[in-house]
């Protein structure tokens, strides 16, 4: 019997299946199956690979070697299936699929992969049979206090992990040796998980009453069948509460479960509240773990130890079986689309997953995307929607004011707060209620220009202008990671009217710094969270010791509930209207909703104000008025009106590579190749036409693309990979989040 595997090896070629014998002994669908993971010798490799059985067939054409060993089941046939389905779907290879079943991380020697051990101590047999007859008399021949206390606390505590007995009996390594040499304390090495709550003290929390409209959502939710709903909810209205207690139903029958929260949110407010209700049968997967951490919540997942996967979107590929419904929270955020290989959405996959299952799929957002609210109002997809209009009872929506800057600056005010804000802002450090305020730039000064010549100071790798960064006192490149000093003399036109341009967040905390000297403000940005646990530590250092302001980018904009933040303050709400994109409305939307959503969560009523130069824009009008049905009912309109989804798709090809004239010639042939098949615009140079020294041009296909053309599409790409020049790259994607 051979078997098929894919070798997972960056030296394999990757769409290949190689042959291999299946050893004696080996019985498929007893010890041997599709989705096993085995050790193969690949080429002339000195180590073994790991490869995954994909299918099995009585000869091969190919003298072949045997499997080396078979390991483990690494996923089963439904997640192969799956994987199938999304290398097709995503225009693929298989391997890059599969890629997502396994545990990363993964090194040849499948034995000793990553488990980690520590150092643990007891006290020996023989020194506990002593004491028993002896009735504690040799613990008094110990003098030292240090070691009474060890042995102390090892009798009630039986064995301990000797970092901790460290720290609790004030002893050290020493004292322990010293123990072990007279035969009374013994330590061993224990099998560690690398568990990220390990040190966390939550407490449990129980189940709150459902308000009638909570009990309605969960009691329309059918568990026996495949059904997609929609609960659209304002921030705050309840809905986290019903995904514990959906859990719980679902839990409570056997089966477990998957929730999606975005990336940017699974900060320890959300986990801590499922762990909090359900303790340790929950997995935490982001994309911040350690491959330790990723390895070993993966196993507590693969024993069944854990039954709930938290994660972002990736988590749907977690090995957990018996899967009783599938959660998206924040169904609207966009890091639920990869935009790596493979650029999946993980709600179509979570949609195609429940289907094979037939499970319930329950998404939730307080500013649904346009496309989502559209299937669930027009009933395209059989999407069920439940509207939560208003905030749990205590607290109410804040007050949202729009201020026009274009005002402030008539009136003579330059700096970067309004009358308004000024004014909210002091009245919440006197009567020490804490405010957000939020900006979408990073750095001090977003762009730096001549004003004799007008030249704009640009990375010289990318298309892009470089943003000052006061903290480094550097001039850096936001796409490529480039710094170069900061510049006096124009390089241009060698003028010395050089000036720093445009606001970002650094700047903003020197002006608060001088316009509030009595406030305390703390940053978070992506300048300032580098570091593993850095959001956590932000958080909390911001609700624990009450910093008056957390002044941060997007990632303060999700997800957080503090309860004394009764101010939130949007400086720039422009900066995303003007990104060139479909969505811009939509995202602008979005963002101010969900900003403003942060104030007043507690029992004290909030105020949030949104500063802009284009009050007039639907998304800032609707978006003060929190409405988010007058939003979308404009915004449909507008898509169908150009065609843009969900009434059409729109695939991007960027063609990509260092030789422009090779770029321009494979843009064409991308362009002549689709034109049989699609409306296709001309190629152009990409709106960022350079990256990292890589030209970049763009060709745009619109379509309403159906499953019969995912086919097409596939030819299409084929054809192109066959014809292009060697060492260009192409970026090919459907309906991506970054148009540029
Ligand atoms: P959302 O997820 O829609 O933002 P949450 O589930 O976080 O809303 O609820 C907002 C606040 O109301 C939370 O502090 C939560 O504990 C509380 N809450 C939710 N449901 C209830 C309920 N049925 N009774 C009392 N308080 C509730
Ligand atoms: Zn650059």
């Amino acid at each position: 019997m051979i078997a098929e595997v894919i070798v997972n090896s960056s030296a394999a070629e990757l769409n290949r299946v190689f042959d291999y014998k299946v050893p004696d002994g080996y019985t498929i669908g007893q010890n041997i199956d599709i989705g096993y993971r085995v050790l193969v010798s690949f080429a002339n490799y000195k180590n073994l690979e790991i490869g995954y059985i994909i299918g099995f067939k009585e000869t091969s054409e190919f003298k072949c070697k045997a499997i080396s060993r078979v390991c483990d089941r690494a996923f089963d046939l439904d997640k192969y299936e799956l994987a199938k389905w999304m290398a097709r779907r995503y225009f693929c290879n298989l391997s890059d699929t599969l890629r997502l079943l396994v545990p990363p991380g993964t090194k040849t020697d499948i034995d000793k992969v990553k488990i980690k051990y520590e150092r643990w101590v007891r006290l020996t047999k023989e020194y506990l049979s002593n004491i028993n007859q002896e009735n504690e008399t040799k613990k008094f021949t110990i003098r030292s206090e240090k070691q009474k206390r060890v042995i102390e606390f090892l009798l009630d505590n039986k064995e301990i992990p000797a970092g901790i007995l460290y720290d609790v009996t004030d002893s050290n390594s020493q004292v322990i040796k010293a123990l072990e040499d007279k035969n009374i304390c013994e330590s061993f090495e224990m099998e560690v998980l690398r568990n990220p709550f390990l040190n966390k003290v939550v407490k449990r929390t129980e189940k709150l009453e459902l308000t009638k409209k909570q009990s309605e959502v969960l009691n329309g939710i059918d568990f026996t069948n495949y059904n997609s709903y929609l609960i659209h909810g304002v921030t705050g209205s309840g809905k986290t509460e019903i995904y514990l207690q959906l859990i719980e139903k679902v839990i409570n029958s056997g089966k477990n479960a998957i929730v999606l929260v975005p990336e940017i949110s699974l900060t320890p407010q959300i986990t801590n509240r499922f762990l909090s209700r359900f303790g340790r049968i929950i997995a935490i997967l982001h994309s911040k773990l350690s491959n330790g951490e990723r390895f070993d919540e993966w196993r507590r997942i693969q024993n069944k130890e854990a039954r709930i996967v938290i994660g972002a979107r990736s988590a749907l590929f977690a090995p957990i079986s018996n899967v009783g419904v599938i959660i998206i929270d924040e169904e609207h955020d966009s890091s639920y689309k990869s935009e790596n290989t493979p650029k999946y959405d993980a709600r179509d996959v979570a949609t195609k997953m429940a289907k094979l299952y037939n499970i319930p799929l329950v998404l939730g957002s307080a500013t649904p995307d346009v496309r989502t609210y559209y299937e669930a109002t027009n009933n395209t997809q059989n999407m069920k929607l439940f509207e939560l209009k208003e905030r749990i009872p205590g607290a109410v929506m804040p007050d949202v004011k729009v201020v026009d800057l274009r005002k402030e600056l008539a009136n003579g005010n330059k700096t970067v707060f309004s009358e308004e804000l000024y004014k909210e802002i002091k009245k919440n450090l006197e009567n020490k209620e804490q405010i957000i305020l939020f900006l979408n730039r990073r750095g001090y000064s977003t762009f730096i220009m001549c004003r004799d010549c007008g030249y704009v100071i640009k990375c010289d790798n990318c298309d892009v202008a470089m943003t000052y960064h006061i903290t480094k006192n550097k001039l850096m490149c936001h796409y490529c990671g480039a710094e170069k000093k900061p510049v006096q003399i124009c390089p241009s036109c060698g003028g010395e009217n050089i000036r720093y341009f445009g606001t970002g967040t650094q700047k903003i905390e020197a002006q608060i710094n001088k316009v509030f000297p009595e406030a305390s403000v703390i940053r978070m940005d992506v300048d300032t969270t580098t570091t593993k646990n850095a959001h956590e530590i932000i958080l909390n250092k911001f609700r624990d010791e009450k910093i008056d302001i957390l002044l941060g980018t997007q990632m303060i904009t999700k997800g957080h509930d503090f309860e004394n933040v009764t101010l939130v303050g949007v400086l720039a709400a422009d900066s995303s209207i003007n990104i060139g994109d479909y969505r811009a409305q939509e995202r602008t939307f979005q963002l101010l909703t969900q900003v403003a959503g942060r104030s007043g969560r507690g029992e004290k009523k909030g105020r949030a104000i949104i500063q802009t130069y284009m009050p007039d824009e639907f998304s800032i009008i609707t978006a003060q008025k929190q409405d988010y049905k007058r939003f979308y009912e404009q915004e449909i309109k507008v898509r169908e009106k150009l065609k843009y989804p969900p009434f059409c798709d729109i695939m991007v090809a960027v063609v990509v590579g260092k030789k422009e004239a090779e770029i321009i010639d494979d843009a064409n042939k991308i362009y002549n190749i689709f034109k049989s098949h699609f409306d296709v615009f001309a190629p152009m140079p990409a709106p960022i036409s350079k990256i990292n020294d890589n030209y970049r041009w763009r060709v745009l296909i619109k379509a309403k693309v159906t499953d019969n053309d995912i086919d097409i599409i596939n030819y299409c790409l084929e054809s192109f990979e066959k014809s292009k020049h060697k060492d260009t790259k192409l970026n090919f994607d459907i309906n991506p989040n970054n148009m540029m």
